[in-house]
């Protein structure tokens, strides 16, 4: 088989040793965390390790994290008009939601499709925070929800200058911090949000997990599942402690390599986009020029068309993946880049590389030979149609 590389990280991740060995440890255990027998007993610690080790990720309050099948739940959980603060139990009125954020925020979660707004961008994607205090103003009690970096770009977004301004309106924030977490610092209290989505699977934990963190002080009045009272009322089903075991073990690791990890990633992403860029002048790097994530570029040359382009990376032995991942293997134009004012004939070809800590400089060798091939057969015919 041809060597291959993978590229897809903001889709997924490899799960780390110190993940797999927690998730082996609970499933060798037969406790459901509700018992209060020592097997029950058991996996009950389990969980309440992992709830400390997420927390200490984000600099949140154990108490306050909730587990969840994920950051879709989880953003479904936040987005509520059902948000209350000590001494506000009034509904949130309207939610905001900036126009590059992932499908699951962009459906604007459970208030009704007319009290959602969307926040406009700038050319690199980041919220306009002169827009953003102007359509607050509309509101009473606003709810916002802007990421903290994107999946497709890795933009990274002002957070704390949005939350002082959320604020200041007599709103709340919430952060899906899912491509943030573990890549740089996602520390709740010094970026201002109220509450705050992550995802194990971006952090090298197992799939299916995730948690929705708050600050002391914001009720989730009402719950997403309802059933036995399991998280606090919270979150309703027996845990999947092996899962939540694996998340905790991963946002330890991840926090403890964060920086050492970044530094190298950025090197070799800036090794990549600076070969790329001399290789194929034409090329654009989307957000090139603002605050990105260490892993991720977004790119696209003139002609070349994303579906085209990764099946022919694949078969030189690359993942990589175009803008979004989610849209079940389809290849529509990416509504970041629309937001971001890209014509459509360059998004058509927009090409996702994201890597992550056991990215080589060898696997980028490999990505800029499986380049080279690539753009010599796709570009030329783009060149002879012309
Ligand atoms: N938000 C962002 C920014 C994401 O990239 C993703 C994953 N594609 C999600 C939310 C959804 O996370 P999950 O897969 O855990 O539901």
């Amino acid at each position: 088989m041809t060597e291959r590389a993978y590229f897809d990280w903001n889709a997924t991740t490899p799960l780390r040793a110190e993940a797999r060995e927690a998730m082996l440890a609970a499933l060798g255990q037969p406790g459901n965390a509700s018992s209060v027998h020592a097997e029950g007993r058991v996996a009950r610690q389990a969980i309440e390790k992992a709830r400390l080790q997420v927390a200490a990720l984000a600099g949140a309050d154990a108490k306050n994290v909730i587990f969840t099948s994920g950051a879709t739940e989880a953003n479904m959980l936040a987005l509520t008009p059902a948000l209350e603060t000590v001494g506000g139990k009034a509904p949130r009125d309207r939610l905001f939601v900036s126009a590059v954020e992932h499908p699951s925020v962009r459906s604007g979660g459970r208030f009704p499709s007319d009290k959602v707004e969307i926040l406009p961008v700038d050319a690199n994607g980041i919220v306009d925070l002169a827009a953003l205090k102007a359509t607050l103003a509309r509101a009473e009690r606003p709810l916002v929800s802007v990421m903290l970096a994107n999946n497709e770009t890795g933009v990274i977004q002002p957070i704390a200058d949005i939350a002082a301004i959320v604020h200041a309106a007599n709103g709340l924030l919430h952060v899906d911090a899912v491509q943030g977490a573990g890549r740089i610092d996602c520390d709740m209290t010094a970026l201002g949000a109220d509450l705050m989505s992550l995802s194990s699977h971006k952090l090298s934990g197992p799939q299916g997990v995730g948690a929705l963190l708050r600050r002391d002080g914001i009720h989730i009045a009402e719950p997403l599942i309802r059933g036995g009272g399991q998280e606090r009322n919270l979150r309703a089903g027996t845990e999947n402690v092996a899962a939540i075991a694996g998340f905790g073990a991963a946002a330890e690791a991840a926090d403890r390599a964060r920086q050492a990890d970044a530094l190298r990633m950025a090197a070799l992403r800036d090794r990549f986009e600076a070969a790329l860029k001399a290789q194929t002048p034409a090329a654009v790097i989307f957000g090139g020029n603002a605050g990105r994530l260490p892993n991720t570029t977004l790119f696209a040359a003139p002609g070349l068309k994303a579906e085209t382009a990764i099946i022919s990376f694949d078969l030189n032995g690359i993942a990589v993946s175009s803008g979004a991942a989610c849209s079940s293997g389809k290849v529509q134009i990416s509504s970041v880049l629309t937001a971001m004012g890209v014509e459509d004939d360059l998004a058509r070809g927009a090409v996702r590389v994201s890597l992550g800590w056991t990215t080589t400089v060898a696997d980028i060798d490999l990505l800029l030979n499986a380049w080279m091939r690539v753009a010599s057969t796709l570009l030329k015919s783009h060149a002879n149609a012309a």
